[in-house]
């Protein structure tokens, strides 16, 4: 017996390659007249060229977006698209510009346009964030998602292979705690399903072939599917993880969801067998974990937290930091086993299941 709740959320979203040329246009059909174009300092040329290409409907550059969306940044652009006279964002770029742009939409009831260049799918949920005194707020607001996406797979082609593989497991992260979950949502299920086929097909051709468009098309869209799997699913023990090493320890965004992935699916294994099951079908092997695990080396991403700095001596506090409010998660969430499971990650060691942790 079928039985469910589904809310969706305001997307309004264009996909194709080349499509970014279509802004002005549509910029016009929505009545917006002056952008705040944002870009981080890496991506300000590419920002410089949608200048161009919006010409009079161009308010001006913020090329100063960062990850986490630091309060002051998000005060400055504010001033300056005040300043500026500007009626809308348009975010080039990856979950950092995006969350800059989610920010603004909040706090100053700027609509926003998204033009993702990352797989990070902060475009597709309505989870804004902002960072003050060293920490980092988020909250769901149905402002925060952008009044209009335009996803073209051609912009990610100057994504850095190395960056798009933990990216991409980013993305993957998204889809999989909705699938391998005891708390199955048939139609948010069937979203992350086929975000995973996308994405576990298309991420090892894009790092073979890095100019292979159906590929860059194919990750992009299992971003969009994946993002839009969170946006209206779950978060679980996975999440709970990441957000302690970022937040607390800094660690690269993509990167520690890439290497957490495949430890926190076999953590759930026994507990949410079903949706595990139903997660190996989508990657059309018999062990889940297994095949993260695999496809994260495959990829060439980090595969342990020691690679990407996180110290041997904060394993044990940030297992406690962890655990220290509850959360949703099929299988119970037990320190000393947590504890285990973060040395694995940070060796790099194989995926374990809860008994044998
Ligand atoms: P990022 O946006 O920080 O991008 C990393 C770097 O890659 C940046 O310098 C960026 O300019 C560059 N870059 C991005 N796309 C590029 C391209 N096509 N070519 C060349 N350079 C490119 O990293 P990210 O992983 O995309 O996003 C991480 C941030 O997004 C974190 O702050 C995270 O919390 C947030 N996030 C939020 C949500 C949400 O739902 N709110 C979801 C996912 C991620």
């Amino acid at each position: 017996m079928v039985e469910f709740a589904y809310q969706t959320l305001p997307w309004n979203i264009i996909f194709g390659a080349g499509y970014m040329k279509k802004l002005p246009t549509e910029m016009d059909k929505l009545g917006l007249k002056k952008a705040l174009v944002l870009t981080t300092p890496n991506q300000s040329a590419a920002g410089e060229e949608i200048i161009q290409l919006i010409e009079h409907r161009a308010a001006g550059l913020f090329d100063q977006a960062v990850m986490h969306v630091p309060a002051e940044t998000a005060a400055e652009a504010s001033k300056i698209a005040k300043e500026l006279g500007a009626d809308c964002t348009v975010a080039l770029g990856g979950g950092s510009t995006t969350g800059l742009g989610k920010a603004l939409a909040v706090q100053m009831d700027l609509p926003n346009i998204v033009i993702p260049t990352s797989y990070a799918g902060s475009e597709m949920t309505n989870i804004w964030a902002i960072t003050d005194a060293g920490r980092k707020v988020t909250a769901r607001d149905n402002r925060a998602v952008p009044t209009l996406t335009i996803y073209d797979p051609e912009l990610t082609l100057t994504l850095p292979p190395a960056f798009a593989g933990a990216s991409g497991l980013n993305a993957m992260a998204q889809a999989v705690v909705n699938v391998a979950t005891d708390k199955i949502n048939p139609i948010v299920s069937s979203l992350a399903t086929d975000a995973v086929r996308a994405l576990y097909e298309s991420l090892p051709v894009i790092m073979s072939e890095p100019g292979n468009m159906t590929a860059r098309s194919q990750a992009l869209y299992g971003a969009c599917l994946a993002g839009g799997a969170l946006g209206t699913g779950i978060t679980s023990l996975h999440h709970k993880i990441c957000h302690t090493m970022g937040g607390t320890y800094n660690m690269p965004h993509a990167e520690t969801h890439a290497i957490i992935l495949s430890h926190s699916v076999a953590y759930n294994a026994h507990a949410a067998r079903e949706g595990t099951a139903q997660l190996a079908r989508a990657m059309n092997t018999d062990n889940a974990a297994m095949a993260l695990y695999d496809l994260l080396k495959k990829l060439g991403v980090p595969s342990s937290l020691k690679e990407v700095g996180f110290k041997e001596e904060d394993i044990e506090q940030a297992a406690a930091i962890t655990v220290e409010n509850p959360f949703d998660n099929p299988e119970e969430v037990n320190e000393k086993r947590l504890r285990k499971l973060l040395q694995n990650a940070f060796h790099g060691h194989p995926p374990q299941t809860v008994d044998q942790l």
